[in-house]
């Protein structure tokens, strides 16, 4: 093209300007990665031009800016095969010389390059890290042997700019004599890269992954996509990879979403809109949330990016734009974020999201439970802050219990309430690390004894969200490690124990409490335990175990309160112990087993012991252990 050949000629004092150290660092992962999508830069280019074309109708809409009005809003792209050249040109807001230094040549968010260098070679090629990073425009790259930018800003007496790099470490920067307003980016394709100088391979892209983009994208002078807003057309005629397309258009991600959800609405306001739950939180590897979340638009406009008033902070997760008929344009963005009408938007679209997701619960139980052990967490937070949808939100809950046969979270307390025995009063739960642990746990004993389901709370919230709801259905929440519980494993048929060995039994326990003193608050005999020695349990009035475990989570001081040690009578080491005591009271075996017993309750809850104490102890019953059966001189009978 002369058009290049001119543009130099007329450039007044280029300078050269090195990149950013972090720039330089991404753009040689870009270059060396073997990044299987590299169309996606077409993508990239094409989003920016979007924005820039946004910005501009903005502007037009707003200002009375003059000059403004006279470009159509559109994107031409025109192909070279013979140069093995590409150029995207679009009328869009364009850039003065500042914020094209500003804007291409640094990256905003410092860190990203250093976090990327981190990432595996494979992790590179599938993550989506191009888009998401907010670093877009630097994969042209990829396919790039050079490129050269000419820009002028919208605003009035910009002077037109032109930067030139091949993407190794500087790029020039100059005035340019003539440019109408907008950018236009010219690509010289690396030798093997030559297929995207290709007018089919072009239509092909722009076809699959930004065919829905709101302004003509032009090819040799006529349009090739659809140019029609997505969210303003009948759900009935878009097709599902409409759909996924624009959510990765606007994301910049290269999976799908998890799910969708797309409404119009007439009243309180007509609005159209698109949401997005993405299939993974966004926040993946430590780093924070990266690009546009939900934007508000008015009559096709965009008025803001990235619009976090629009929705609770537990709901941010999700993606997409709201369309609102009835907005006033010319108020400024930052008065905007104050409006009534935001907060009665943010409203609207809890509610119908919340609404969905229950929807989505009842017709598609695997892909809602894909949803919750994702973003159930976050659902746990909106329900602690916010109260005027917990009932939305309750009904949305899931837990693992002891009557699942694996540990998805399936369970709701609806289907909890439907299977609880006729004269059970309560709903039962217990909190643990895994459901692996949850399902050895003593406490259990007394609830398979008789059936009773018991609720598994394993991540930490689960318990606060249950202890602030108190009740279910006018059923009571009650900790299945309570002190408490009022049920016990007594069988009828069984003898009566001899009152001797009850005395007996007696003794011991109150030895062990003598003990045990500084560890536990009480140690008695249980009710509930069929075939552990013994359990720890919480006292009545102190915050249960899972809440306890929250607080030492958040406060690395807070005590753990003690508990009371539960002993279980029939259980053949008490029954010894018992025995021993009687016979010689001050027997060392017996404190050693004392505080062993104590140890091995409080391993089974996951809670810390002391090994400096606990080993010689363990050491000194083995000792003594392989000492008897030496003198005996029997060895264990062969099963
Ligand atoms: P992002 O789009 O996530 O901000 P990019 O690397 O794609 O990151 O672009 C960097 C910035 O360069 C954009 O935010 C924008 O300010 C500017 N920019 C890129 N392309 C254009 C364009 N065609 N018109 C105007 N500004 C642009
Ligand atoms: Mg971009």
């Amino acid at each position: 093209m002369t058009e290049h050949a001119s543009a130099t000629s007329q450039e007044q004092q280029p300078q050269s300007h090195e990149f950013q150290a972090e720039v330089q660092q991404l753009l040689d992962i870009l270059v060396h990665s073997l990044y299987s999508h590299k169309e996606i830069f077409l993508r990239e280019l094409l989003s920016n031009a979007v924005d820039a074309l946004d910005k501009m109708r903005f502007e037009q809409l707003t200002l009375s800016s003059s000059d403004a009005a006279s470009l159509p809003l559109e994107i031409r792209i025109e192909c070279d095969e013979t140069k093995g050249r590409l150029t995207m040109t679009d009328t869009g807001v364009g850039m003065t010389r500042d914020e094209l230094v500003e804007n291409i040549g640094t990256i905003a968010r410092s860190g990203t390059a250093r976090y990327l260098s981190h990432l595996s070679d494979e992790a590179k090629q599938d993550s989506n890290f191009i888009g998401q990073f907010g670093v877009g425009f630097y994969s042209v790259f990829m396919v790039a042997e050079k490129v050269r930018i000419i820009t002028c800003s919208y605003r009035p007496d910009s002077v037109p700019v032109f930067w030139e790099s091949d993407g190794r470490g500087t790029y020039t920067i100059a005035q340019h004599a003539d440019s109408p307003r907008g950018t236009r980016i010219e690509i010289d394709l690396k030798k093997d890269e030559n297929r995207f100088a290709k007018p089919q391979t072009i239509r092909e892209i722009v076809q699959k992954h930004s065919n829905y983009v709101p302004y003509p994208i032009k090819l040799a002078g006529t349009a090739i996509n659809e140019v029609s807003a997505l969210w303003r057309r009948p759900k009935q005629e878009i097709a599902q990879e409409d759909y996924q397309e624009f959510y990765k258009f606007i994301t910049g991600r290269t999976e799908n979403p998890l799910s969708i959800l797309h409404f119009s609405l007439d009243t309180p306001y007509q609005l159209h809109a698109l949401l997005y739950v993405p299939p993974q939180t966004l926040d993946f590897m430590g780093l924070p949330e990266m690009r546009p979340t939900l934007s508000l638009y008015s009559r096709r406009v965009l008025i803001q990016r990235d619009c976090k008033e629009l929705l609770p902070d537990y709901l941010h997760f999700l993606a997409g734009l709201v369309d609102v008929e009835d907005l006033p344009l010319n108020i400024s963005r930052e008065g905007f974020q104050r409006d009534r009408n935001l907060q009665l938007l943010q409203k609207l679209l809890t509610k119908k999201f919340l609404s969905h997701l229950q929807e989505t619960a009842k017709k598609d139980s695997d892909l809602y439970s894909r949803f919750y052990r994702i973003f159930g967490h976050t659902l746990k937070q909106g329900f602690q802050t916010d109260f005027g949808n917990r009932d939305r939100i309750v009904p949305l809950l899931r837990f693992n219990s002891s009557t699942c046969d694996d540990d998805h979270l399936s369970v709701s307390l609806a289907n909890y309430v439907q299977r609880m025995k006729d004269d059970q009063k309560e709903i039962f739960y217990l909190c643990g690390a895994h459901r692996e642990s949850l399902l050895r746990s003593p406490h259990l004993e007394v609830f398979r004894a008789k059936e009773i389901e018991v609720l598994f709370l394993t991540d930490p919230m689960d318990d606060l969200v249950l202890t602030t709801l108190q009740t279910f259905q006018e059923k009571p929440f009650a900790a299945a490690d309570q002190a408490d519980l009022g049920l016990t494993v007594q069988e009828k048929d069984e003898e009566e124990e001899p009152l001797s060995s009850r005395a007996r039994l007696d003794r011991l326990l109150v030895k062990m409490g003598k003990l045990l003193e500084s560890r536990v608050v009480e140690v008695r005999q249980s009710k509930r335990l069929k075939k552990s020695p013994c359990a720890l349990v919480n006292p009545q009035n102190s915050a249960t175990a899972g809440i306890q475990k929250l607080m030492s989570l958040m406060d690395k001081e807070f005590q753990l309160s003690r508990r009371i040690l539960e002993i279980n009578g029939k259980h053949p080491i008490i029954r010894g112990l018992a025995q021993i005591h009687d016979k010689e009271p001050n027997a060392p075996v017996i404190e050693h087993a004392a505080h062993l017993l104590l140890d091995s309750a409080m391993l089974q809850e996951d809670l810390p012991v002391a090994p400096r104490e606990m080993a010689p102890r363990l050491e000194s019953v083995l000792e003594e252990l392989t000492r008897l059966r030496a003198i005996s001189g029997t060895t264990p009978p062969t099963p």
